[in-house]
């Protein structure tokens, strides 16, 4: 399939999706995941319309980054907006601050004073997203849920950080249904602190759904949804 065919069938899924569960298709952002392609198709991609590119490494996003936005010449709208999905060293926060737009991998203290000062340094709030490990796997990555309240009030420390949604992975499944719970739970998570917690006021968005379960995000109210191998292709070293 070409580019133009899997975005076009990518956006029927999306549309209907919306329209099963009664929302707009304008609140629903997608992030092309461009971690297993060339920059080539990465640049499609880009030049097909896709403008948020996610990757979750800094040494495989180098290449591609420096391609398709190190150049000084262009405007920045004429750039891709950058979202780093992948689990994020501290050593590392200095390469991507300042060339990643969003984080969606918050996942602890020292990470967050990490971004607050870089973030400082170039004079710059970095939106991000908390990840939770919502599906309690042990593989992944985030905060337990009940850690979220305490630790949404202890990065009032960090004003360099913008705590702007909450991010999960489901673990796969052959049967997408089954990942339902997971979003679910991720959402009613977002509802109870935004109501309880004073620091949450900006807590609005969910990073949620990939290739294989974005249609059942998107019904329990995913606003990003992270799609790689369903719209830019997976290619063979
Ligand atoms: C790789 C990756 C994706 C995209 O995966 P696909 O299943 O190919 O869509 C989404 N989110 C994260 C965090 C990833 O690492």
């Amino acid at each position: 399939m070409s580019m133009q065919e899997r975005i076009r069938s990518v956006e029927e899924r999306i549309a209907a999706a919306c329209e099963r569960s009664g929302r707009q298709r304008e609140d629903v952002h997608i992030i092309a995941v461009t971690k297993y392609v060339s920059l080539d198709t990465a640049r499609e991609a880009y030049n097909s319309g896709l403008s948020n590119l996610g990757e979750n490494r800094w040494q495989d996003a180098q290449e591609k980054w420096h391609a398709l936005s190190g150049g000084e010449q262009a405007p920045d709208e004429e750039k891709p907006v950058w979202h780093f999905i992948g689990s994020l060293q501290t050593n590392k926060v200095k390469d991507v601050i300042g060339k990643f737009t969003y984080i969606h991998s918050l996942d602890r203290l020292s990470l967050a004073e990490a971004i607050h000062k870089r973030a400082a340094q170039l004079g710059l709030i970095v939106p991000c997203f908390i990840q939770v490990n919502v599906s309690g796997e042990e593989s992944k990555h985030g905060l337990q849920p009940e850690e979220l309240p305490a630790f949404l009030d202890k990065l009032a420390d960090y004003p360099g950080v913008k705590p702007i949604g909450l991010m999960t992975m489901a673990p796969y499944e052959a049967e997408p249904e089954e990942t339902r719970p997971v979003f679910r739970a991720l959402r009613q998570l977002r509802d109870e602190v935004k109501a309880s917690s004073p620091h949450a006021e900006h807590l609005i968005h969910l990073s949620m759904g990939m290739s294989n379960d974005f249609e059942v995000a998107i019904e329990e109210g995913a606003t990003w949804i992270r799609l790689g191998t369903t719209l830019v292709g997976k290619e063979e070293e």
